[in-house]
């Protein structure tokens, strides 16, 4: 259950009413629920009296000045839809500093306040550049469905990839079981297992392969003969795609070597895409939401996000600290209820 600290924007000068205007992007990878929170932003500006735009396709629409007027019907019937309708990039030229002096100029020229980025950590280092150097109010909000921002336990978007790869996973286990296969599952999560973990737990995996703890091939080998001498012909390994053997291609080559057979699926971008579960929507909402309040109650800069069942505040500054690896204690209970 999420809740909403009164004491979250205690403290901070009230110099929110300032801002009239408000900004909404999306940047970096993709992620469900990336909508809901667009239509948080959206409607919370327009609810507290503010007026709301919407910039295009990220850093790279804002450089060339996309930014358009959003009203309350523009984000009508879009809760439920994957992907971003303001599109979302990757954008060179605001690595520096002249890209981000123009993104400056172009949200001046349309007398734009403030600005809500959602976004992965990538997105949050250039809001925290855009801050710093142009003294423009941004708050971000986290968008991936990798899980892996520092300051945060909740993405959005997370949760709707564990379930596309769970079903999936399911999918995968009628052939597994029907041919007597061992099936390599690649997720995503760039350097981070948690998609895998996750889904590796809610997919019955007899194994889970993940950045954060090394394994050995042999390991592998031997959870896959521990299986058969419990009379299981097929195995589901979940592999992360940043794990150390290079993702499931070559680990399925290193198990050829040592002589055992594996097919290999890659979920890839499936799991980027789709409807957002009700899990993210709500948290996409909330957040959106919120962003808007931090910047009408005097916050200036920061992501909106969640540490345990609180919405919290962090400053960009703290972004940088490594996000909550995966907790070993999780990966020790895969490992029994995998046996
Ligand atoms: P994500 O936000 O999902 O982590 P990226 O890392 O690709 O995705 O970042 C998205 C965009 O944010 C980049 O294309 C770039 O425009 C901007 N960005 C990333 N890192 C920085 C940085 N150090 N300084 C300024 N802008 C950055």
């Amino acid at each position: 259950m999420l809740t909403i600290p009164k004491t979250l924007f205690k403290g901070e000068k009230k110099k929110g009413d300032q801002i009239k205007r408000i900004a909404v992007l999306t940047s970096g990878g993709d992620a469900p629920g990336m909508n809901a929170a667009i239509r948080a932003v959206v409607r919370m500006t327009i609810a507290q009296g503010c007026e709301s735009m919407g910039v295009q396709r990220g850093y790279a629409g804002l450089l060339d000045g996309m930014i358009h007027p959003m009203s309350a019907s523009s984000v009508a019937n879009i809760i439920q839809r994957g992907g971003t309708i303001l599109k979302t990039s990757r954008c060179e030229e605001f690595m520096h500093k002249a890209g981000r002096k123009k993104a400056y100029e172009a949200l001046r020229i349309q007398s734009v306040d403030a600005l809500v980025v959602i976004g992965g950590d990538g997105s949050f280092r250039g809001a925290r550049a855009l801050y710093e150097e142009h003294g423009v109010p941004v708050i971000g909000v986290p968008g991936t469905i990798d899980r892996d921002i520092a300051g945060t336990d909740a993405t959005i978007g997370f949760d709707t990839a564990v379930n596309t790869g769970v079903e999936l996973i399911d999918k995968i286990r009628d052939t597994a079981s029907s041919h007597d296969r061992t099936f390599l599952v690649e997720v995503m999560g760039r350097h981070s297992g948690m998609i895998a973990l996750h889904t590796g737990v809610c997919g019955g995996a007899e194994s889970i392969v993940v950045p954060e703890i090394k394994t050995t091939v042999k390991a592998i080998c031997e959870g896959i003969d521990r299986g058969v001498r419990r009379g299981k012909t097929s195995s589901i390994i979940v592999v992360a795609e940043g794990c150390q053997f290079g993702g499931a291609a070559a680990l399925e080559k290193e198990l050829k070597k040592a002589g055992y057979a594996a097919k290999m699926v890659i979920l890839g971008h499936t799991q980027r895409g789709g409807t957002p579960t009700a899990s993210d929507r709500f948290l996409a909402s909330t957040l959106g939401a919120v962003a808007v309040e931090a910047l009408l109650s005097g916050v200036r800069e920061g992501m909106i996000g969640v540490k345990g069942s609180e919405v919290n505040l962090t400053s960009f500054k703290k972004l940088n600290g490594k996000p909550v690896g995966i907790p070993p204690e999780l990966m020790s209970i895969a490992k029994k209820l995998a046996v």
